[in-house]
């Protein structure tokens, strides 16, 4: 049988953090956020940390060769060949969506499924105001979604292109969104 090899996008705000943990547990794949690897390296103060910081403050983009080494490392470590992989916050062009394509062409794999949680900007802008933490300003939050759209809509493109991409309703209770992964995610894969 094999594993998963799952991407997940969405918007800030849009439950990508909740559904990923769910995901995870239901289909035992390891979840891998690039977001959180970065964060990490920053707190241990490695060098990949010390380049990284002033770019993720900035709101900006890693490079890409860098992102795809990373990636690739973390990919060909055994526990993802044994229980597949869930990436969350990588692809996040169409550069590192090619690199992750051939990372797992090398390891003898393909991407299962690409799940884009769809919630609408006018909610997930209520539900960022409504957590009432101080860099979530209107504006801010309208900064941020407005980079989140240039950047994800060609890598939409792309996984659309492959036949990979799954659009999920994103708005409801918990349930009801693992609910729609599951009926799109099961099929794809296992
Ligand atoms: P996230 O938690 O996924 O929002 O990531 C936090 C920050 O880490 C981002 O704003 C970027 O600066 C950086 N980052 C995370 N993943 C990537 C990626 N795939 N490519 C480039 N930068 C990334």
């Amino acid at each position: 049988m094999t594993t998963l090899k799952m991407v997940i996008l969405g918007r800030q705000g849009s439950g990508k953090g909740t559904q990923s943990l769910r995901i995870c547990e239901a289909y035992g794949c390891v979840h891998v956020s690039t977001g959180d690897m970065l964060r990490s390296a920053v707190e241990q103060g490695t060098e990949l940390g010390r380049q990284a910081s002033q770019t993720m403050e900035a709101g900006g983009l890693v490079s890409d060769e860098t992102m795809n080494g990373i990636v690739a490392q973390r990919l060909s470590r055994r526990d993802i060949a044994e229980r597949g992989v869930l990436l969350d916050g990588f692809p996040r062009t169409a550069e590192q969506a090619n690199a992750l394509e051939r990372i797992l062409y090398d390891l003898g794999e393909r991407l299962t499924v690409a799940v884009n949680l769809e919630v609408p900007t006018k909610t997930v802008t209520e539900r960022m105001l409504g957590r009432g933490r101080g860099d979530d300003t209107p504006e801010a939050i309208q900064r941020r979604l407005n980079l989140y759209e240039q950047q994800t809509t060609p890598l939409l493109q792309w996984f659309d292109s492959r036949s990979l991409l799954c659009t999920v309703d994103g708005v409801g209770t918990e349930d009801e969104v693992f609910a729609r992964i599951r009926a799109v995610v099961s099929p794809a894969g296992r």
